[in-house]
This record gives structure tokens, C-alpha cells and sequence, in this order.
């Protein structure tokens, strides 16, 4: 049985990612084209054994799929790049579902960067104090704002070295605003992008900067825009941080050499040893 640094290597990325769709079908919103017509089939097969009827209009079916996400992520509520930037800053070490809440309260008051820039930092420091690191992160999305009126005429850039140089704008930021705001490609490397790809034995990484450069030299370009998005859903729901759910609750069981995962699976699985986790 060929594992997943194998199948990736020469190129069966279906076989890795595809197993993963019918179960975080919202990543479906990155899979368009050529891409699309290449996967469905055997998304289709998937789905069918799963008992679904996939005889009407795929997109419709898709959209309907869609709705029965279990994950919510603080990237998928809207693709405005003022506040896909400054969520993304307020999201570092804090929950989607908190982020989510405190930057919909943020926006009530200050929508556009104009406004951000101009608040009093105490207002701004009350409305985002639920999600910790409230000071600094008051600094950061207050410093962006005043860098987007000043030298980028109020609007996000979308390039990634002018992202860098925004007061809270580190690779995986600045890469998630080009994925998420602009849908150029690039890969956004977080805690669960960066453990999954070392369980799988894809990269062998203490950081996910250089997880990033590493997959952008494995992974072709057409997938650069889901890998984010689908890893973390799974990252969620089934590759957990503590206890991931080896076993016959992952469909990547059978291809994974489960590189670092240190809590012992429940099932079958056998554990592979080796090194310990970096995250
Ligand atoms: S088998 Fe375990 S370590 Fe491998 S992808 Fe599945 S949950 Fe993660």
C-alpha cells in the first residue's frame, strides 16, 4: 500500500485529498475547473456508497453539501479584503468561533480602515478583550489600518511582500489574505496545516514557515488554494491536536504513517515512532 508522501510524489493527489471532501464538502469553494472535472468522479463514487443520490445538478448537490459543513471558520464569512486582513491578525492563538464574534463586533463600529485608524484604541481594546492578547492585537489591526490610509491609499495590497511590511502581518496572515481575500494562490501554513502534512510524512518541519516552502515546492499550484481551508477542517474534526482519530474514523487510515503522533489511536492502526511533535 503506497503512502501519502508516495502518492503526493508522483502526483495521485486525488487519492489524499479527495477522501476528504464528501466529509468538509465548504472546501468545494476552492475546487473549480479542470480541478472540479477531475476529482468528481470520484467524489461522486464516494458519495454513492455513502447512500447520497448524485444523479441531479452537481453544483446544486455541491451547494447543499456545503450547508452540512460541521466546521466554521472564521476565513469563510466574507471575502472583503479589509476584514479578511484584520480577522486574520485577531485570529493568532484565539478560536474561529471567538474570532468570528469579536471581529463581527470590531466591524459594527469600524468597517473600513478609515475608521479603524481613527478609533480610540481603549474602544477598540473593550470590543476585542474577549479573545486575549488584547493590547497588543489592538496595536497590530489599529497599526495595519493607519499603514493602509497612509501608504496604500486605504485599500489591502495584494501582493505578499506589501502585506509583510502591515504591524501584524507574518507569512501565514499575509498568505491567507492572498487566498481568502484575493484567490491567488498560496498556502496558509497554521497549527493544523503544519502538524497534519509532518504526521503524513509530507515534510519533516519544527516550523510552519518552513512547512510553507516546503509545500509550495511539493504541492502543484491548482491545490495551493484548498489545502488551508480542507486541513484545517480536518484538523478539527478528525487529525486533532491531542488525540487524532486514527482509525476507522479517517479515511487517510490505511495510507498514513502517522509520523509523531504520540497518544496511541483507539482501533487498528498501528503507530509509527518517530521523533516527537514540534507543536
Ligand atoms: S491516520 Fe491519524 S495521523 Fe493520519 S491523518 Fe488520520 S487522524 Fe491524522
Amino acid at each position: 500500500m503506497s503512502r501519502i508522501k508516495d502518492l503526493i510524489g508522483r502526483g495521485d493527489l486525488e487519492r489524499v485529498f479527495v477522501p476528504l471532501l464528501p466529509l468538509f464538502p465548504q472546501a468545494f469553494t476552492y475546487i473549480k475547473g479542470e480541478l472540479l472535472e477531475r476529482v468528481w468522479p470520484a467524489v461522486k463514487a464516494i458519495l454513492e456508497e455513502n447512500g447520497i443520490d448524485t444523479n441531479g445538478d452537481r453544483d446544486a448537490l455541491i451547494r447543499d453539501l456545503m450547508k452540512e459543513d460541521p466546521v466554521e471558520l472564521a476565513s469563510e464569512i466574507d471575502s472583503d479584503p479589509f476584514k479578511t486582513l484584520i480577522r486574520t491578525i485577531l485570529s493568532a492563538r484565539s478560536k474561529d468561533e471567538q474570532t468570528i464574534k469579536v471581529s463581527s463586533a470590531l466591524f459594527k463600529h469600524y468597517d473600513t480602515a478609515e475608521k479603524l485608524a481613527a478609533a480610540p484604541p481603549e474602544k477598540v481594546e473593550e470590543i476585542i478583550k474577549p479573545i486575549g492578547f488584547y493590547r497588543a492585537k489592538t496595536r497590530s489591526v489599529q497599526g495595519a489600518a493607519r499603514m493602509l490610509m497612509d501608504t496604500f491609499g486605504g485599500e489591502v495590497p495584494g501582493k505578499y511582500r506589501n502585506l509583510l511590511e502591515l504591524p501584524g502581518v507574518g507569512p501565514k496572515v499575509a498568505n491567507c489574505v492572498l487566498v481568502y481575500a484575493f484567490g491567488i494562490p498560496a498556502i496558509p501554513v497554521d497549527t493544523h496545516v503544519h502538524r497534519i502534512v509532518n504526521r503524513w510524512g509530507l515534510v519533516e518541519t519544527t516550523d510552519p514557515e518552513k512547512t510553507c516552502d516546503q509545500l509550495m515546492e511539493i504541492l502543484p499550484r491548482e491545490w495551493w488554494l484548498v489545502i488551508n481551508d480542507l486541513l484545517i477542517r480536518f484538523g478539527k474534526e478528525i487529525c486533532k491536536p491531542i488525540t487524532p482519530l486514527c482509525g476507522d474514523k479517517c479515511p487517510l487510515d490505511e495510507i498514513c504513517p502517522k509520523v509523531i503522533v504520540k497518544n496511541k489511536p483507539r482501533g487498528k492502526t498501528k503507530v509509527a515512532k518517530k521523533g516527537k511533535e514540534s507543536k
